[in-house]
């Protein structure tokens, strides 16, 4: 609790009950709280108050309210709150060491025969960071939406004035609103999976499984795709080699790098999967020989919706989720995952995970 200084004690005989009382209810206020004068100066605080100042002053009693903060709207609200006696609400952004956004309530106190006020600070940075991340989500979703959707419309519109006759072109414009129709849906699949996730709505069901046979299993269901550009693909992970994980969604992570993998290489290009291990942990690597990442790229493919080229992947059937799912369900087993790249030379993802004995779950946000 902080004490008035006597500078600001103008009547000894206010010194009572009630001021003691307002400094006891202050402090149990989970917010930053300070009290000032008529004339500006703070005459009580609580400690968040003192802790959220203390780089400016030590002591922030007795200090005018314009030494610890620089907003001519938190000035304002003060100074209305006194003239209007009425409370007020703002926004005020502090920008000394880190950004941090606050809502602000002032409201008259007046007790004795003093006219204060009393100013609430709560610190709302993460609420406007959440809000900031899910509208810029919707409006990619609805972006991502779009495309197909305005894609599909043309071709129902054309087929209706009369390309349904056309019989040379009506089943191509059909096969397009297909494929429009089955990127919608993958998205919607990749959105609510990676909502799912985000929500902690998934959990990991642990196993031993044989790493060697799985990836067999996921070259099989990818051959087809690879055959097509006589992509070599190759399994160096020596045989019987167990792994400790929930195996369906580690057959998700593994298929989504190695479709990746397969689409983003060259012709008659290759793609590994290497095992290794750690005394703590399981090392699996997805290597290929293709495009390669540009360093600039690096630290934002794990984003949702990021793309090294917008329009080529989506040409290619992508979402732009598959690397933001692999990350939260690699830190669901409580591991992580790397990526080295060179641009024309190939990329490798590698997810480290704990062995059984030292697991233990991250954030997935
Ligand atoms: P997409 O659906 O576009 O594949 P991902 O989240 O799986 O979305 O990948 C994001 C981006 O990362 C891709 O669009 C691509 O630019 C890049 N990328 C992912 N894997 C590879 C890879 N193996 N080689 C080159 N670029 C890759």
């Amino acid at each position: 609790m902080s004490l008035i200084t006597d500078l600001f004690w103008k009547k000894p005989q206010i010194r009572n009950n009630s001021y003691d009382i307002l400094f006891s209810l202050i402090e149990t206020i989970s917010e930053i709280v300070i009290v000032t004068n008529e004339e500006s100066f703070i005459i009580a605080s609580n400690s968040l108050a003192n802790d959220f100042f203390k780089n400016i002053s030590k002591n922030i009693i007795g200090k005018r309210l314009s030494e610890l903060i620089r907003s001519l709207e938190v000035h304002e609200g003060f100074r209305k709150t006194f003239s209007e006696g009425v409370s007020t609400e703002l926004k005020y952004e502090s920008i000394r060491d880190d950004k941090r956004v606050f809502s602000v309530n002032i409201s008259p106190l007046s007790f004795e025969e003093n006219k204060n006020a009393i100013g609430v600070f709560t610190d709302i940075t993460q609420l406007e960071h959440l809000e900031s991340v899910r509208q810029e989500f919707l409006s990619n979703v609805s972006h991502e939406l779009r495309t197909p959707l305005t894609s599909i419309i043309a071709f129902v519109e054309t087929l209706e004035d009369g390309a349904i006759e056309d019989t040379e072109n009506n089943y191509r414009f059909l096969s397009v609103i297909r494929k429009n129709a089955e990127r919608m849906n993958h998205l919607i699949s990749d959105i609510s999976e990676l909502t799912s996730i985000e929500a902690g709505k998934i959990s990991i069901h642990y196993q031993h499984f044989d790493l060697n046979l799985m990836v067999n299993e996921i070259y099989t269901n990818l051959s087809v795709k690879a055959d097509k550009r006589a992509i070599s693909l190759k399994n160096l992970v020596t045989k019987k080699s167990q792994i400790f994980a929930d195996k369906q969604r580690f057959e998700q992570i593994l298929t989504n790098l190695i479709d990746n993998a397969i689409k983003f290489s060259h012709e008659n290009g290759s793609v590994k999967v290497i095992y290794s291990q750690r005394e703590d942990e399981d090392i699996v690597t997805v290597e290929d020989s293709g495009e390669g990442i540009g360093s600039e790229h690096l630290e934002r493919i794990f984003e949702r919706f990021y793309r090294t080229d917008k329009a080529r992947s989506r040409e290619i059937g992508g979402t732009g989720l598959g690397l933001a799912i692999v990350k939260h369900l690699v830190r669901l087993h409580g591991g992580e995952i790397f990526v080295k790249s060179t641009l024309g030379e190939g990329s490798s993802f590698s997810i480290e995970i704990p062995k059984k004995s030292t697991h233990k779950i991250k954030s997935v946000i």
